[in-house]
């Protein structure tokens, strides 16, 4: 068991009650958040030198519960190692939409509530956006949101911006492209919130430059951008990923989000519209990273996983240290 003074260094304790949406937190909590992850990362991972994972005691006698109404593989199973590193306990239903009482109407407010008199914190995801903020005004204990819809995924963003600062040093001046689904993804969405409210203020909002490849039908939406223009950073939307992926400092691709179309063939318009494989990682930088919060399902080839610029193991990694510190600071430990 590493020393709490050691991974708690340094405390900055924060007033957050919820971790609802991006554009809720201040650069100061992302900043904190970052540093508490840093220091989660030996317990958390394995690291470079394929050290032991551990735990700590942080969070003993505190219970999550995770409820999810969508599918998952890691956010969950993230979320629960966290908290069980933490050296906390968890209560989990990952088919909250067909085995819970909302089968019987129950709505999320009062979900909220009665979880809140089992559990000390919750997760929840839902294929709603907006569903998170519902039950958090019933519950009175904290809740973190685990993706909503096409919304939000501020926990997968924060494990991203980490990566990114992890592996490339630095979380001001480069340029990211965004690839994929950007209309629909909660990922990319997430990420551009967290990157505007980190350099908010900054004369050169931080020196970060934008690059949106995506077909037109599923570009960022307009708000968003707008949101980027008015803070000052450099923007470019095109559909041609080769023309840009040697100017990228990170490439963060996404998969086309095929639960959010209408028909399966309006889905099959756009899938494998863009695909990363070694001859297109050949034209990226040198140093540039290549990101993907999975699941992948052909829009990178298995082939790339061996070019060191392949980070999306390793963010899984991170993600259990940044789903640390978010449930630590949550937890008010
Ligand atoms: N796992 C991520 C999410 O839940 C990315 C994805 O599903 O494409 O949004």
């Amino acid at each position: 068991v590493l020393s709490l003074a050691i991974v708690r260094e340094p405390a900055i304790i924060f007033e957050m009650k919820n971790l609802l949406y991006s554009k809720d937190l201040t650069r100061e909590e992302i900043e904190a958040l970052m540093e508490r992850a840093k220091g989660y990362l030996p317990v958390a991972g394995r690291g470079a030198s394929g050290g032991a994972r551990t735990k700590v005691r942080d969070a003993e006698g505190k219970i999550l519960a995770t409820l999810f109404y969508e599918p998952s593989t890691r956010t969950r199973f993230s979320f629960e190692s966290a908290m069980k590193r933490l050296g906390g306990d968890v209560i989990s239903n990952s088919h909250m939409d067909y085995t819970s009482s909302a089968k019987k109407g129950e709505t999320l407010y009062d979900t909220g509530r009665v979880i809140s008199q089992m559990a000390d914190v919750i997760a929840m995801r839902h294929p709603e956006k907006g569903s998170v903020a519902e039950l958090a005004l019933g519950a009175v204990v904290p809740v973190v949101n685990a993706g909503d819809g096409p919304g939000d995924h501020p926990t997968q963003g924060l494990l991203d911006l980490f990566t990114i600062q992890q592996e490339l040093g630095r979380l001001d001046n480069f340029t990211i492209a965004m690839v994929g689904d950007l209309k629909n993804g909660r990922v990319p969405h997430a990420e551009c919130e967290l990157l505007r409210k980190l350099h908010e203020g900054k004369d050169d909002a931080g020196g970060v430059r934008f690059v949106f490849v995506a077909p037109a039908a599923l570009a960022m939406p307009r708000e968003i951008l707008a949101a980027l223009e008015a803070a000052g950073h450099e923007i470019v939307e095109t559909e041609d990923l080769d023309a840009v992926i040697g100017e990228v400092d990170v490439i963060a691709d996404t998969r086309i989000q095929k639960e959010r179309f209408e028909s399966e063939e309006d889905y099959l318009k756009y899938k494998g519209v863009y695909v990363i494989t070694p001859d297109v990682m050949a034209q990226a930088k040198e140093d540039a990273i290549l990101l993907h919060p999975l699941p992948r399902v052909d829009e990178i080839e298995v082939a790339v996983d061996e070019d060191p610029r392949a980070k999306y193991f390793q963010q899984v990694e991170n993600g259990v240290a940044m789903r640390m510190a978010i449930l630590a600071e949550l937890l008010g430990l």
